[in-house]
């Protein structure tokens, strides 16, 4: 049984107050017992989350390097000691607005496994890739550059999450054929590359403007395992119902 996750990723939005709101609500909530719920709020509110009861922590992004002179990053290890869970790496906003190429997001990668991190590896092909045709060859790549520092037995610690840049925060959610397509090619891609059951143990979640009314019928695909959410995981009653969604 592969494990079901529903992750909000808050991006560089939220407040103490909504952090606040949001544990509250996840701890009084019951929610069903097989959905594993993670929050990646701002690096400087996993404070508010470490100890909730409700749901994992993790944070939006890491260093690769263990320590020393860059100024306003994080490492793995002190990420690791302030409690998260999970880190998010190869996000199409730090690829495409930070410049983070594969080589970089695998080290980020290797750095969280190697510190006890679960990293979610993001990724997704462009507009432009999509209406060439070429995306699943892109989606592959980025799947297995981002991997490919790790060994066999370190895979069990990664999710993926396949995120089409043309979904995020737009309002134009991939359709649940079209997001099925590609999670079962890039299940495909990983028996090829490892084995069947690195195949069929991987989490791969969808992300692209998941909401309330999408959640269902995209989480009902045999090959998406939950969800990244971005917008929708600010409003608490709306994560709460895409959390459900996905048992
Ligand atoms: P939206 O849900 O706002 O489209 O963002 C998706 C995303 O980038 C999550 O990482």
């Amino acid at each position: 049984m592969r494990k079901l996750i529903v992750a909000g990723n808050w991006k560089m939005n939220g407040t103490r107050q909504l952090a606040a709101d949001m544990v509250h609500a996840l701890k009084e909530t019951s929610l069903p017992t097989d959905v594993s719920v993670v929050v990646f709020p701002p690096s400087i509110l996993v404070g508010s989350f470490v100890d909730c009861s409700g749901c994992k922590t993790g944070i939006q992004n890491i260093n690769s390097e263990p320590s020393g002179a860059y100024t306003g990053e994080l490492s793995a290890s002190m990420v690791k000691e302030a409690g998260c869970s999970y880190v998010l790496v190869g996000h199409s906003e730090r690829r495409s607005l930070f410049g983070e190429q594969d080589d970089l997001v695998a080290a980020k990668v290797k750095a969280a496994v190697g510190n006890g991190l679960m990293p979610v590896l993001c990724v997704g092909e462009t507009l432009e890739q999509r209406e060439a045709g070429d995306y699943l060859a892109v989606i592959k790549s980025q799947v297995v550059l981002g991997l490919s520092r790790l060994s066999i037995a370190e895979l069990e610690k990664v999710t993926l999450a396949y995120e089409p840049v043309w979904a995020i925060g737009t309002g134009r959610t991939a359709t649940p054929e079209q997001a099925q397509n590609v999670h079962a090619s890039v299940r495909e891609v990983l028996a090829e590359e490892y084995s069947r059951k690195v195949a069929d143990e991987m989490s791969i979640l969808y992300g692209g403007s998941v909401n309330a009314k999408s959640a269902g019928a995209l989480f009902a695909q045999p090959d998406i395992d939950g969800g990244l959410v971005g917008g929708a995981s600010l409003k608490v009653n709306e994560f709460l119902t895409i959390c459900s969604a996905a048992a």
